[in-house]
């Protein structure tokens, strides 16, 4: 069965203002020798488990993990490579902040064992990434984009955002169109989510803070599909495209809900190999300085480890597989759970455009990831044992 392991970073140069992701802005200073270390040695502590895995992807996400220096990545990976089987086609991606790399760092990288990189663009708007709070400007995109392909990398990722505030179709069509002329794989477009706790979150709630209505959004996602697709991209999950062949192996473990490993500050796995019946969700200790003490006096950092309940583990299927392009396989719901839809009652999903069914598969549509909380707690309502 594939396994993956995701190793988090979790410095930034600066907290943007919508991230609730596990990340610190901490300038320049951050104790990279000691939380590599770390990693190290948590990974050590995952040795057995390691060495029972058929590898199939290695994530390093963050935070900034391109903040760290190539032969401190190279040496988790190959502590990775030893202590693990990796597949013959191990996928090994790092998420790259385009202010925080030069040509250089990426032939570092590649020379490392990275073979997929991510670039956390965002747009090539001046307004929207000032808006956004980014550190990168639109040029750094631009000149990291061909530096890229100077390294020698042929799996390219570029994160786009949509949905900022007073934002144009006419922007967000010329973000995209800028996209497509560099030479990346993948594209993800996601839509500016507001999330509690955040700066963004804060003026929301004391009304300071405007987004475009649903239906502005349902037109940017019609048109971000067509666009997409007539240039080459297939569809493979609600916000990922990519060219055939590049989907991420990485985020489909996530998708198709198989296992995986998370080192580092407030990463979580899912084990179902450890756990009996349903699988472990487990995650670590989120504050850096805890994580690093935590291991460093031999104990795994862990803040949480469950085993999941019946209805836990149907609930991340559910989650996951609606996302999904190919969608979520009614044949697999009846044979792991021993439950099948309500027809009476998706079928109100289904008319109100919010789901659709191909065969044997359900997905959202559009309109319904827009509004994808209450389309899914309204489909595990509709499940009834068989
Ligand atoms: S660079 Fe990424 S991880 Fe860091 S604060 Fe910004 S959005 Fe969050």
């Amino acid at each position: 069965m594939a396994f993956g392991v995701y190793v988090h970073i979790p410095y930034c140069v600066k907290k943007c203002p919508y991230c609730d992701f596990n990340s610190y802005g901490v300038g320049d200073i951050f104790p990279e020798r000691d939380y590599t270390e770390s990693v190290l040695n948590e990974l050590e502590m995952y040795a057995e488990l390691l060495d029972d895995t058929h590898l199939t992807s290695i994530f390093f996400g963050g935070g900034t993990p391109s903040l760290f220096e190539a032969r401190n990545i190279e040496r988790i990976i190959t502590k990775i490579k030893n202590t693990a089987s990796p597949d013959d086609n191990l996928e090994v991606s790092l998420e790259i902040n385009p202010k925080t790399a030069d040509l250089e760092k990426l032939k570092g990288l590649k020379g490392a064992g990275v073979n997929r990189v991510s670039f956390g663009v965002q747009s090539f708007s001046e307004r929207k990434l000032k808006f956004l709070g980014r550190i990168n400007s639109p040029d750094d995109s631009r000149s990291i984009l061909e530096d890229a392909v100077k390294a020698g990398f042929d799996n390219i990722n570029i994160d786009l955002m949509y949905g900022t505030t007073d934002e144009t179709p006419e922007e967000w069509k010329s973000d995209l169109e800028e996209a497509l002329t560099f030479k990346s794989t993948h594209i993800s477009a996601y839509c500016l989510m507001i999330e509690d706790g955040t700066q963004f979150g804060n003026l929301f709630k004391r009304g300071k803070l405007t987004l475009p209505a649903e239906d502005e959004l349902s037109e940017f996602i019609t048109f971000t599909t067509e666009t997409l697709e007539q240039s080459g991209y297939e569809q493979y999950e609600i916000s990922n495209y990519s060219k055939p062949g590049y989907e991420c192996r990485h985020n489909m473990l996530y998708w198709r809900g198989d296992d995986y490993l998370g080192v580092g500050a407030g990463a979580h796995s899912h084990l179902k190999s450890e756990g009996r019946g349903w699988g472990t969700r487990q995650g670590n200790i989120k504050n850096p300085g805890l994580y690093m003490k935590s291991v460093r006096v031999g104990e795994k950092p862990l803040d949480f480890c469950e085993e999941l309940e019946k209805h836990e583990a149907l609930e991340d299927t559910v989650l996951m597989g609606l996302r999904l392009n190919k969608g979520l396989e009614f044949n697999s719901l009846r044979d792991s759970y021993s439950v099948t839809p309500d027809e009476y009652k998706i079928g109100y999903l289904v008319k109100g455009g919010l789901i659709e069914i191909n065969g044997d598969s359900v997905r959202l549509t559009e309109k319904g990831n827009l509004l994808s909380n209450a389309v899914i707690e309204r489909f595990l309502d509709s499940l009834s044992p068989v």
